[in-house]
């Protein structure tokens, strides 16, 4: 507003503000500001405050203009004289006239002397008549998004110079309130995102305030750290991980941890933790800082659970050191007997000897190479199982008749009875747990002895129940955990000698498991082991017999 000595020079004979009328807007202001609540229709809001600057100036009218994101006309509203009741300008014309440039300038407009012809100006038909006009801008949300206006109608003064200036700043007072608005609706839908995304984050998030004190924790770090909960929010987070030590494997970690939060530079601060309870968990953990402002600076840990992609990593450190082992060693004999071979005369039994070794350990090379594919088909999910009716007696002896001439130590019983129902499942397959399990039984029982391949129905459960035994080294209880693993070898002083690529087993289980059986051992050092697997009989309960 003018100062006051400006105010009282005008001598033209438009109407002056006087202190009085100063004292009554600032008053009228006042109450604007104290009677405006953030609602969500700012409409409502907008018309009060028009109101409000209208009701100051006495006998002028109200308009008030809103435009949605595409600067069409969403609300066109009129208040008073001589009330403050509203019209509607309805519907809402899309031709708003001199009114654009308050639209797409975004400054304030001035019209004198407009002989009462609203429609002159644009403005559409069933608009009050007009003498002068003042028009404001109403910004929110980063545009312009209505106008505030007001009017003086037919045969009454000019409005005051000052009608402008009492405008603005009502209107810098609905900006306020529309600010607020949009700051509260945008407030509100940020924290539903920031929600939606705490919550739905696969890594746990633990913030810390400037003091070290936990302040919050997503649903993953609950999950991660099960020790973690409504208690611990407030609690140092030093005391907390020392409390908790224990569910490491390593304190030495925690120090770690500890020290990366005292420093949160930022730089390099992830820190590999290992939790033994309530399971056993790889987690890798980053700490950065917060800046929140000047002095104050929290810390975030966010922590990932990477117990299985340490796993994957071990294992694919082991079918390195597989490959280049196992693999290696048959090549190597290859090579060599066949440049002996090639470069070497010998006696005719000697070189039979010699294509015996070269043939024996292609076969073993391709059985390695069969594992290795059986595997890479397993994990990558691309092994599928057919479902055929086999007549299991058939399958066993197929495959103990390839298996009897590679041992001279050994001797094969078959004891499947005549009435073992057929069974459904994939024929190779069976055929392939059993070359794994005979040659197995074979391998690990290096002083020989009998090795027996027998079948039992069980009735009720509608299987038959195949069972691979030898007379060998046996394995310790101990051991058993974890046989059917992949890359799993027990490592004895028994097993020293023989090789193996700790593949078979786990072929084993999961061919069975895909064929809907199941597989498991018994065993007793030094006297021998009994592989047992179960497959789905194909009979109708009618052609059951007890088993
Ligand atoms: P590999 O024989 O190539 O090492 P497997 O997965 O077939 O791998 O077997 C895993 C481990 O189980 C072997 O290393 C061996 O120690 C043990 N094992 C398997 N079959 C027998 C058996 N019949 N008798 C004793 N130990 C066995």
């Amino acid at each position: 507003m003018g100062n006051h000595s400006a105010i009282c020079s005008r001598e033209n004979g438009s109407a002056c503000l006087a202190t009085g009328w100063e004292r009554r807007a600032i008053r009228a202001l006042k109450e604007t500001l104290s009677g405006l609540t953030i609602k969500d229709d700012h409409t409502e809001s907008l018309l009060y405050v028009l109101d409000r600057a209208r009701s100051l100036l006495g006998e002028c009218y109200g308009g008030l203009l809103t435009w949605d994101l595409r600067g069409r006309v969403t609300v066109w509203r009129i208040l008073g004289p001589p009330n403050s009741q509203s019209i509607c300008i309805e519907p809402p014309p899309q031709d708003i006239g001199v009114l654009t440039a308050v639209r797409d300038e975004g400054r304030a407009l001035r019209l004198s002397n407009t002989h009462n012809v609203a429609v002159a100006w644009g403005f559409p038909p069933g608009h009050p008549p007009f003498e002068s006009l003042v028009a404001t801008p109403l910004r929110g949300g980063g545009r312009t998004i209505g106008a505030l206006y007001l009017a003086q109608g037919e045969e009454q003064a000019e409005l005051p110079e000052e009608a402008e200036e009492i405008l603005e700043l009502f209107a810098a007072v609905a900006k306020a309130n529309l600010e607020g608005v949009y700051f509260s609706r945008e407030l509100a839908q940020e924290h539903r995102v920031l929600k939606a995304v705490q919550t739905s984050m696969t890594e746990g998030l633990v913030v810390l305030d400037s003091a070290g004190r936990i302040v919050y924790f997503n649903e993953a770090a609950e999950n991660l750290l099960k020790f973690l909960g409504a208690e611990s929010v407030g609690k140092p987070v030093e005391d907390f991980l020392q409390h908790n030590g224990d569910a490491f494997d390593n304190r030495e970690s925690v120090a770690l941890l500890l020290d990366a939060i005292g420093r949160a530079d930022g730089i390099d601060n992830t820190v590999d933790m290992t939790l033994s309870k309530p399971e056993r968990k790889d987690l890798e953990i980053v700490v950065f800082p917060i800046n929140m402002e000047p002095g104050n600076r929290m810390t975030a840990l966010l922590m990932r659970d990477v117990t299985n992609e340490r796993e994957a990593g071990v294992r694919r450190d082991a079918f390195v050191s597989l490959a280049s082992h196992e693999l290696r060693t048959p090549m190597t004999s290859v090579v060599g007997f066949s440049e002996l071979l090639l470069t070497r005369s010998a006696p005719r039994a000697v070189r039979r000897r010699w294509l015996e070794y070269i043939w024996g350990e292609s076969k073993r090379l391709t059985g390695i190479l069969d594992d290795l594919l059986n595997v890479s088909r397993i994990q990558s999910g691309k092994l599928a199982a057919r479902e055929e009716v086999i007549r299991l007696q058939e399958v066993v002896e197929e495959v103990v008749a390839g298996i009897t001439p590679m041992t001279e130590k050994h001797h094969f019983v078959i004891t499947v009875p005549p009435d073992t129902p057929h069974v459904l499942a994939d024929r190779d397959k069976v055929a392939q747990v059993l070359v794994n399990l005979l040659s197995n039984a074979v391998k690990y029982s290096p002083s020989g002895g009998e090795v027996s391949v027998s079948a039992r129905f069980h009735t009720t459960e509608r299987k038959v129940v195949v069972i691979v035994a030898d007379q060998g080294i046996g394995i310790a209880p101990d051991d058993i955990k974890g046989l059917f693993s992949v890359f799993h070898r027990i490592r004895r002083p028994e097993t020293e000698g023989i090789r193996g690529t700790g593949l078979g087993l786990y072929i084993v289980k999961t061919l069975v498991e895909l064929m809907g059986g199941e597989v498991w051992v018994t065993s007793e050092l030094n006297k021998g082991s009994s592989f047992f697997f179960s497959i789905p009989a194909a009979v109708s309960s009618t052609q059951s017999k007890e088993g």
